[in-house]
């Protein structure tokens, strides 16, 4: 009926889990304080078109407002807004008084909108005067960060989704898509059904579903996808493989990055990675012979105290051959959250700037300075994330404010944060969750929106960015983040640059800071956008950056024409001396653990465990074995294992045993998800040390050294 007609509204937002992207449909009905039904993927959002995992089938069932935070509650007692960000602001005014701006942080989250992060870094790096600022983006894919700057001069992922569809040779390495990335990992069946000669690699260490796609598992020794990556350098060289005049015109440092990798014949890479010779020359002869080849790389290849190197080493075979910058080729590093990459555009980590200028260059320096009209710029780097929690334990951070994040649950090394939390004067947490693992720690904790209420852009792992729409009003007292930011920028003085009254009118500053004197020196150019009106905003359609006035409908592709972001034009071959991972096992700690996700839950299970069709999948953690490990320990399926590490003092993680012949003998598997708030003691982050990569700061998560026991049943 017309009545039913005019009260039922189609939504288009986008999923707020990973880095694929993918557009959604809502009906919502009675406006923004009905209800929501009929959820479905966008038929024409070029993410996913039309697909949807099941993480994404089941957002609405995850929207459980009797476990949100829903009042700002001060040491304890619910208080107002005003009165919350009164107290924060005085609170972090003095202790900036006594200690400098430096004793302040902030530790936030790919999960915050990219509007909520300019305003978070305008207001540390601009007003306050700290770059102490960074995020769990800093786990997710710094690495590729400071690989794709080495490169290619500026933070750019030069493919898109299509390219997964139109190539000869699909490597994906370090990532379990199937799992981890769902819709893309559909696209990819899809193309190889359609083109059945279309070769799929998967290079893990274990069998994972994505090999259900593969013509070729390399399963290699965790810790030596370097030498994986050198030795096909290598060998493109010896086997007429080289795209010269690429090289010649478009690239420096080749001889010395060939000359580092000279050593990696095929015999010595598949001694080092523990792989059949045949394996590694088919993997190599394909890359060499095929026309077209992308690299899909993820967690397994950025959370290593190498990553950067890795990323490089991989980057140096696509500049060698000349696969990079054509339809179907290229290194492509996929994130794993909704909004990784839109972080990455203002300045989301604390070595960075705004709209991918760079802190220590005087231009960009004096750019920002006079765009933000900013008092206090920084003008050196901040804390990384591992680095900022160390610092809090070690005094130097007295006050902590950690947004849509659980650090406790999901940090490296959980007896230090845990530390730097009670040793904090004041820490902060804006979350929509009542309950996680961080929360027991804060001084104030405050209400922010969820999905289904927040309002702004994402970009995801191609470039693309989506609009995330309200669909319901707030709920409780929540508010946006950057509302909550600008209240406490206000009430510390800085009444006219935290006026912020819509996201429309942040986007639009994002935008119009991207084109302040670029002069097409940066590929991040959004200046087309910087006029967008509220109706413009609200109606804004997917699309790709750059966006300058030669590309002003978006760009599907990047480095066609052979020339890069580097002072020269011309992109970087990095010389790489593959390096093991630093946490090994010894005769005390002789398993490797290895950690991941699973198919149908995220992070710590804030959301999804709110799902019950989520746990249908998997409902409990493990740790998986081998078989002949499992003999040698004297455990069988479902007994439970007690896992220790050097640095997990004192913390008792003890898990159910799976035993799975997937696994290669001596490294096991447990997923990360699961936490104290789950009522379990599978937080898995206390076994892994916090060693991180010295260039990016990307903490070690995929390769710890643990003890295993058996725990005797009652
Ligand atoms: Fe959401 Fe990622 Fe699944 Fe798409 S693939 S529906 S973005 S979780």
């Amino acid at each position: 009926n017309t009545k039913h007609q005019v009260a039922n509204k189609l939504v288009q937002t986008t999923c707020p889990y990973c880095g694929v992207g993918c557009g959604v449909d809502v009906v919502q009905s009675g406006g923004m304080t009905g209800s929501l039904s009929e959820l479905k993927g966008s038929a024409e959002h070029p993410a996913n078109y039309g697909r949807l995992c099941i993480k994404g089938t089941h957002l609405l069932e995850t929207l459980d407002g009797n476990k949100r935070l829903l009042k700002p509650v001060v040491f304890g007692q619910p208080a107002s807004w005003d009165e919350a960000t009164s107290i924060i602001a005085a609170r972090m005014k003095s202790i900036i008084e006594q200690h400098g701006p430096d004793a302040v942080a902030i530790y936030g989250s790919g999960q915050l909108l990219t509007e909520d992060y300019y305003v978070a870094n305008k207001l540390m790096k601009g007003f306050i005067g700290t770059a102490n600022i960074d995020t769990n983006s800093r786990l997710c894919m710094s690495s590729a960060v400071v690989a794709h700057k080495r490169a290619f001069g500026e933070d750019i992922v030069p493919c898109n989704y299509e390219d997964l569809e139109h190539t000869d040779l699909l490597i994906l390495t370090g990532s379990n898509a199937a799992w981890t990335h769902p819709v893309l990992f559909q696209r990819i069946e899809r193309a190889k059904l359609r083109n059945p000669d279309m070769k799929v690699v998967v290079v893990d260490p274990r069998e994972t579903d994505s090999c259900s796609l593969a013509d070729l598992h390399v399963a290699l020794k965790p810790g030596t996808d370097a030498v994986l990556f050198c030795g096909l350098l290598n060998y493109l060289a010896h086997h007429n493989a080289l795209d010269d005049t690429f090289i010649q015109n478009s690239t420096n440092g080749f001889a010395e990055a060939l000359a580092e990798a000279s050593a990696w014949t095929v015999a010595k890479v598949a001694q080092t990675c523990d792989v059949p010779v045949a394996v590694i020359e088919q993997l190599f002869n394909w890359f060499a012979s095929l026309p077209r080849a992308i690299t899909f790389f993820s967690m397994g290849i950025n959370q290593s105290t190498s990553g950067v190197d890795k990323g490089n080493a991989i980057i140096n075979c696509h500049l060698a051959s000349g696969k990079i910058g054509k339809e179907g080729s290229g290194p492509f590093s996929i994130t794993g959250q909704p909004n990784a990459m839109g972080g990455r555009e203002v300045g989301g980590l604390s070595n960075m700037l705004a709209a991918h200028m760079d802190i220590d260059n005087p231009e960009h320096h004096a750019t920002v300075k006079a765009f933000w009209q900013a008092p206090n710029l920084i003008t050196k780097p901040g804390l990384r994330a591992v680095d900022m929690f160390q610092a809090a334990a070690d005094g130097k951070v007295k006050c902590l404010w950690i947004m849509a994040t659980n650090p406790v649950a999901s940090m490296p090394n959980r007896a230090l944060v845990e530390a730097a939390l009670k040793n904090c004067e004041l820490v902060i947490v804006s979350d929509t969750a009542a309950q996680t693992d961080t929360l027991n720690y804060a001084h104030i904790a405050l209400p922010a929106t969820g999905w289904s209420e927040k309002n702004g852009t994402v970009t995801n792992s191609e470039r693309r960015i989506s609009r995330q729409r309200g669909l319901v009003e707030p709920m409780g007292e929540a508010k946006h983040d950057w509302e909550i930011l600008s209240m406490v920028g206000r009430a510390m003085g800085f009444e006219e640059a935290f006026a912020y009254q819509h996201p429309a009118e942040i986007f639009a500053e994002h935008c119009a800071l991207t084109a302040a004197n670029n002069n097409g020196s940066r590929a991040l150019d959004l200046g087309p956008l910087a006029d967008l009106n509220i109706a413009q905003y609200d109606s804004l359609r997917p699309q790709q950056w750059p966006l300058s006035n030669t590309h002003r409908i978006g760009t599907d592709r990047l480095f066609a024409d052979g020339s890069f972001y580097t002072p020269d034009g011309k992109a970087n071959f990095v010389a790489i001396t593959p390096r093991l991972p630093e946490q090994q096992t010894s005769a005390e700690y002789p398993f490797v653990l290895n950690t991941g996700r699973v198919r149908d839950q995220w992070h710590t299970m804030t959301r999804t465990g709110n799902a019950p069709r989520l746990l249908k999948h998997i409902d409990r953690p493990w740790l998986s074995i081998h078989p002949v490990d499992a003999q040698v320990l004297d455990v069988k399926d479902g007994d439970l294992i007690k896992a220790e590490a050097a640095c997990s003092g004192g913390i008792e993680v003890i898990l159910p045993v799976k035993i799975d012949d997937k696994q290669r003998r001596g490294e096991m598997f447990a997923p990360f998800h699961w936490s104290a708030t789950w009522g379990s003691h599978a937080r898995v982050g206390a076994l892994l040390n916090g060693a991180n990569d010295a260039l990016s700061g990307q903490p070690e998560l995929k390769h710890g050294a643990i003890k295993l026991s058996p725990v005797a049943m009652q």
